[in-house]
């Protein structure tokens, strides 16, 4: 399997959250991706690529492009006009503020201002180097899309940061461009073939669901933690189902703090099932290890030997694979559970490395 990988990822490289309030540090580091590269490295069927540069018009198909100039100039007006580190929100959009009233939100002048218009939570600073690492992202997911359409059966894009909270208009949840959504709708246009989006991270994918609920030509599936608990709250109800020429073409399966193995390859066949009703040959993957037993955000209570299976049975499908890395925050964890998906998803037993004891190894960069 190729896997397509740029170093960029390493300048966007945030410390900080503000979680309840108050700061605490950021789970979505550099050493996320080294890690599971690494793992990779070690296992000779993978091979390492960089991507190729696809501009910025496969973006602009997806998000707003006031977002895209947001995204781009914010550090350094951010910069010019605090003199701050790390670029936090402090009053943010809610739909409230604006009941009952038709007119468009003008967007503020002021940085603090612009920030509060286009992010929606404090989980999701910005950096120097967070465009360009973000810019990058997408190159990694559409180099990864080129793969599979020049005849590979399956591809691995290895993104950071991760994408599939961003949506047509804001950004957060760690996330700025959705590489996902992007990939999706690059595919759907370059195929002229239905797609398919199958979201195995443990949080809802907001962006994408938003990004596709109306969109006829891409079926979103999903199986995440119920938002009645967990991050992103407001999105990822079953009930969710698609609007308009996206009638029907939505699902979202929620699972129970402490759900199992048993428990995700049962939600797991529900959305192979969902998939396997839709025409197409694509299925773009959303894969996340946050629903590790161990992950520090997650809690689901899954184990490395399940991603393997979910990987061979996402295969068994017989369609392309489209492989795009989201959350997952074990960092010892990262690279074995990366590395037993993938060979699932090629057909490949696990064997485990020899090495594969997991020590809490602190910061690897
Ligand atoms: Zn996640």
């Amino acid at each position: 399997m190729r896997v397509v990988y740029s170093s960029k990822h390493t300048l966007h490289d945030p410390e900080q959250v503000i979680r309840g309030g108050v700061p605490g540090s950021n789970w979505e580091r550099p050493a996320r991706a080294v890690l599971i590269r690494d793992a990779l490295a070690q296992d000779t069927r993978f091979t390492l690529e960089a991507p190729t540069e696809h501009g910025v018009q496969p973006i602009e198909s997806v998000h707003a492009r006031g977002l895209i100039a947001f995204l781009e100039e914010a550090w350094l007006v951010w910069r010019e006009a605090t003199g701050k580190s790390e670029m936090f929100p402090d009053t943010i959009m809610h739909a409230g503020l604006r009941d009952g009233m038709s007119q468009a939100v003008p967007e503020p002048r002021t940085p603090i201002g612009r920030l509060g218009y286009w992010g929606f939570d404090t989980s999701t600073p910005i950096l120097p180097g967070t465009y360009e690492a973000a810019r990058s992202a997408v190159d990694v997911a559409l180099t990864a899309c080129d793969l599979v359409l020049s005849g590979d059966a399956v591809s691995y894009g290895l993104c950071r940061p991760p994408g599939h909270h961003a949506a047509h208009r804001t950004f957060g949840g760690f996330c700025f461009f959705n590489n996902a959504a992007i990939a999706t709708d690059y595919l759907a246009r370059r195929s002229g073939e239905r797609v398919a989006v199958l979201d195995v991270d443990y949080h809802h994918g907001n962006g994408t669901q938003q990004i596709f609920w109306r969109r006829g030509d891409v079926r979103y599936v999903s199986i995440h933690a119920d938002p009645a608990r967990a991050y992103p709250y407001f999105l990822g109800h079953a009930g969710e189902t698609g609007e308009g020429d996206g009638a029907g073409e939505n699902l979202n399966i929620p699972l129970r703090a402490g759900a199992t193995d048993a428990d995700y390859l049962e939600a797991t066949d529900r959305a192979i099932e969902a998939i396997g009703g839709a025409p197409g040959s694509i299925v773009v993957v959303s894969l996340g290890f946050d629903t590790y037993g161990l992950d520090p955000i997650g809690d689901f209570a899954l184990t490395t030997s399940v991603y393997h299976e979910v990987g061979r049975r996402v295969a068994a499908l017989g369609r392309r694979l489209v492989i795009l890395q989201e959350g997952g925050y074990h960092r010892p964890s990262l690279g074995e559970n990366a590395r037993a998906w993938l060979r699932g998803a090629e057909g490949r037993p696990f064997e485990p490395l020899p090495a594969a004891g997991f020590t809490e190894q602190g910061t690897v960069v």
